[in-house]
C-alpha cells in the first residue's frame, strides 16, 4: 500500500502537475495514434521503453503479447479492444512488440507434441500462435532449444500481425491505407529494439 501510495504522489509532483495543459486536454478524450500490444512481463513495459506518455498509446497486454484472431466466442476481450482503438480510437499503428526471455513463448515451445497440457489456460492462450513454433521446428530445428525461442518471439510477431488482418475493420483500414501494422522485437538483454 505505501509503494503504491508513495509512486503515485511521485507521479503526481513529477509528471501530473507539470504537464496541466496535457491533463486537461486529456480531460476531454483521448486521441492515441498507436494500439500496442505487448506481454504482461514486468521488464518490458512499452511507456518505460518507448517512452509513451498519457494519451499516446492505447495498450494492451497479455501473456506473450499475442493477438488472436477473429472470435467472438473465444476472443472477445483481446477483440473488443482491436474493435474499440481501430474504429472509435481510429489509431494509425497497430504495433506487437515480442521480446527476449518471453517465458509465454518459452511456454508455446515446450508443449508436448501430443498437445497434452498442464495448466489451466497458459498452455491454451498461448496456442494462439502455434503456427509459430511449428515454423521454427521446421526451419531452425537444428538449433539450440533457447535459440528456437529467439526465433519464435519473432515469428509469434508475425503471426499476430496476420491475425490482425482477420478482423474485417483491420483489413479495411489497412487496405484504405489509414492504418499501419507493425511487428517489433525488444531484446532487453542486449538493449536492442528491432522493427519491421
Ligand atoms: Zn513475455
Amino acid at each position: 500500500m505505501e509503494r503504491l501510495t508513495f509512486g503515485f504522489e511521485s507521479f503526481k509532483k513529477d509528471v501530473y502537475e507539470k504537464k496541466p495543459e496535457l491533463f486537461s486536454q486529456l480531460a476531454q478524450g483521448q486521441s492515441p495514434k498507436y494500439m500496442v500490444f505487448a506481454c504482461s512481463d514486468s521488464r518490458v513495459c512499452p511507456s518505460v521503453v518507448l517512452g509513451f506518455q498519457p494519451g499516446e498509446a492505447f495498450i494492451v497486454r497479455n501473456i506473450a503479447a499475442m493477438v488472436p484472431p477473429y472470435c467472438q466466442k473465444r476472443y472477445s476481450g483481446a477483440g473488443a479492444a482491436i474493435e474499440y482503438a481501430v474504429l472509435h480510437l481510429k489509431v494509425e499503428n497497430i504495433v506487437v512488440i515480442g521480446h527476449s526471455c518471453c517465458g509465454g513463448i518459452k511456454g508455446l515451445m515446450s508443449i508436448k507434441d501430443d498437445g497434452t497440457t498442464t495448466t489451466d489456460f497458459i498452455e491454451e492462450w498461448v496456442k494462439v500462435c502455434l503456427p509459430a513454433k511449428e515454423k521454427v521446428q521446421g526451419e531452425f530445428a537444428s538449433l539450440a532449444f533457447a535459440e528456437q525461442c529467439t526465433e519464435c518471439e519473432k515469428a509469434a510477431v508475425k503471426v499476430s500481425l496476420e491475425n490482425l488482418k482477420t478482423y474485417p475493420f483491420v483489413k479495411d483500414a489497412v487496405e484504405k491505407g489509414s492504418l499501419r501494422l507493425i511487428g517489433a522485437h525488444y531484446d532487453f538483454v542486449n538493449g536492442k529494439f528491432e522493427i519491421w
